[in-house]
């Protein structure tokens, strides 16, 4: 195929700047899908099932588009727009040559419009900016394009002015695609070689790896390995997207495309790999590495009863999810459960609607937990190079919250109403109630964006919650020494609030060590039992005051702790602030 007529390119914006909404008129301008067919947001579903599902990117597109009575193909591709997904995000734009920036008018440049333009710049991607929504009265064009001009040095002539919702230049924006972005440069006549970018598990073909391919061809049933697995695989059938899965001959150096591999395990075709011919000996692609989890939850089903059901959901799940680790863990009060790790909360929250609303599983998840390393008996914990954008009249309440989060302010940045803060954090504050405080203090105009940078030696200790001597597993955790009195005493008290009142005493203790370090106490409940009875029957009165204590005597010895699972799960939802 003449690569001098393939553009591969994304579109690379913040959420809800309109990024789908911009993809349905190309969808419409190349006629890839006629008007009448294209339902709204027409990519945001799964290629392969034709079912919307939560996604967390569109489909990839193939579209014919002629220009000065030249046929071109164009692919667009997309990325994540989550924080979570920065490698997936870098793997996609690797296969692409340039993109298209887009900034809402009414919102401007945020933390993952920053994002996604230095992961683009790192993959040599040519941008063209484009400012969305200016068909609406709150649209503010000129901030954005003062922030466009400042952020990343565009100049006024190169930015497009669109309307995704009416079409409005965006025709013109297409055709800068063809004119401005660079064509694949790869050769043909080189070893194949292909960047995998995507993956997705089909029920009844396997793992169908998403490529782009850099150099050389593949024909159909031609013999290709994995480079990372060493796995080798038939390509069963090759094709492009349309967005739907069209089946081809071959494809060549430039070309956007899937292969059938036909495996069962996903984990065997990881984004960022390298597909070759095997009796090949090529390098593998740079760039590549298995992302790792920073996040896990303990993940319980509700009733023991579903516990078959959960694991057959993750399973599910995990058949297109490589970055979802599991494991089996127990807890005394629990029962049997998952030990899940996730790339972060948002990739966490991600998996949980996808529970919800393809398996209907709603399962309860413990307090998260960050990973940690070990190394001779020392603790480490991730830090974080954590970048956030504020409008500058919320960057003193900023501040302060990055600070009581051990936050190192490294460098500020300031814009035409906007400033950028770059923090050195501990990834840790996460899962300490950081995104949820920012936005708070900033009523909601901050957005954020991190990445991982080392471990370092943590002074964390483990607390352990205690009520009535009996430990409670779920509710320890991992505190940060200095804070742990703090810590302590909160816990205590948020659980004297919400545990309810039993027929017995319950003394609750957050202990390091065996030290206490806090301590409450919920009184018993006395039942009222003569509350019914009026007048004066003595012996039946007191038969009653007997039977009560009999009652407590009982409880005292064998019900030190009355805590059913639901009334445990609810004690963490409130100690995780939901
Ligand atoms: P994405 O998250 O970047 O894919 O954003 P969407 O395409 O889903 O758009 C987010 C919201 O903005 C949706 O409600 C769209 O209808 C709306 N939207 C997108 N582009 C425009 C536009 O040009 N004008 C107006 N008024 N609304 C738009
Ligand atoms: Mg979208």
């Amino acid at each position: 195929m003449d690569q001098t007529k393939i553009r591969n390119f994304a579109i690379i914006a913040h959420i809800d700047h309109g990024k789908s909404t911009l993809a349905d008129r190309f969808l419409e301008l190349t006629n890839t899908i006629p008007k009448e067919k294209i339902r709204e947001q027409f990519l945001d579903q799964n290629p392969i099932s034709r079912e919307r599902g939560i996604t967390i990117k569109l489909a990839p597109v193939r579209m014919k588009y002629q220009l000065n009575s030249q046929d071109y193909i164009l692919n667009l591709i997309d990325t994540p727009g989550h924080m979570d997904f920065s490698y997936e995000v870098s793997r996609t734009l690797a296969a692409c040559e340039g993109a298209i920036l887009l900034v809402d008018a009414t919102k401007g440049v945020q933390a993952q419009t920053v994002a996604h333009y230095n992961a683009a710049k790192k993959e040599n991607l040519k941008i063209i900016p484009a400012i969305n929504k200016i068909d609406l009265d709150s649209a503010d064009v000129e901030k954005a394009e003062k922030e466009l001009m400042e952020f990343f040095g565009f100049a006024k002539e190169e930015i497009y002015y669109i309307s995704a919702k009416t079409g409005e230049n965006t025709k013109e924006l297409l055709s800068a695609v063809v004119d401005k972005l660079p064509s694949p440069k790869g050769e043909e006549n080189k070893p194949f070689r292909a960047l995998i970018f995507d993956a997705v598990f089909d029920e009844h073909r396997g793992v169908i790896a998403f490529i782009r391919v850099v150099d050389g061809k593949i024909k159909k049933r031609e013999l290709t390995k994995i480079l990372g697995s060493d796995l080798k695989i038939e390509a069963g059938e090759i094709g492009y997207f349309s967005p739907f899965l069209i089946p081809k001959e071959e494809l060549s150096s430039g070309e956007i495309g899937y292969i059938v591999t036909g495996i069962k395990d996903i984990r065997l075709c990881r984004v960022g790999d390298t597909i070759v011919k095997p009796d090949q000996t090529v390098s593998r692609l740079p760039g590549y590495h298995t992302p790792k989890p920073m996040v896990f939850f303990g993940v319980y089903p509700k009733d023991q009863n579903d516990f078959v059901h959960l694991r057959e959901g993750l399973n599910k799940l995990s058949l297109n999810d490589a970055s979802l680790s599991i494991s089996s863990e127990q807890s005394v009060f629990l029962g049997t459960g998952f030990k899940v790790g996730f790339l972060g909360l948002l990739h966490a929250d991600i998996v949980r609607e996808r529970l919800k609303q393809e398996q209907g599983i709603e399962p309860m998840l413990t307090m998260p937990r960050v990973l940690d390393k070990e190394e001779n008996g020392e603790i480490l914990e991730p830090y974080m190079n954590l970048t956030v954008y504020v409008p500058t009249q919320y960057m003193g309440a900023v501040m302060t919250v990055c600070q009581q989060k051990k936050g190192q302010l490294k460098n500020i940045e300031y814009h035409e109403k906007n400033s950028v803060l770059f923090y050195d954090m501990p990834y840790s504050m996460f899962i300490r109630g950081l995104v949820s405080e920012l936005k708070t203090v900033s009523s909601g105009f901050s957005s954020i964006d991190y990445e991982i940078t080392d471990y370092r030696k943590a002074d964390l200790v483990p607390l352990e919650i205690v009520i009535n001597d009996i430990p409670i597993d779920v509710l320890s955790e991992l505190v940060y020494e200095k804070e742990a009195y703090q810590d302590a005493k909160e816990k205590t008290e948020k659980l004297k609030e919400v545990l309810p009142r039993k027929q017995f005493r319950q003394i609750i203790q957050a202990k390091i060590g065996g030290k206490i370090l806090s301590r409450s106490e919920i009184p018993p409940f006395r039942k009222d039992v003569l509350a019914k009875m009026s007048g004066g029957d003595r012996t039946r009165k007191d038969k009653l005051l007997k039977k009560q204590k009999k009652g407590k005597v009982r409880l005292s010895q064998f019900g030190k702790l009355d805590l059913p699972p639901q009334a445990l799960f609810s004690l963490i939802s409130s100690l995780k602030g939901q």
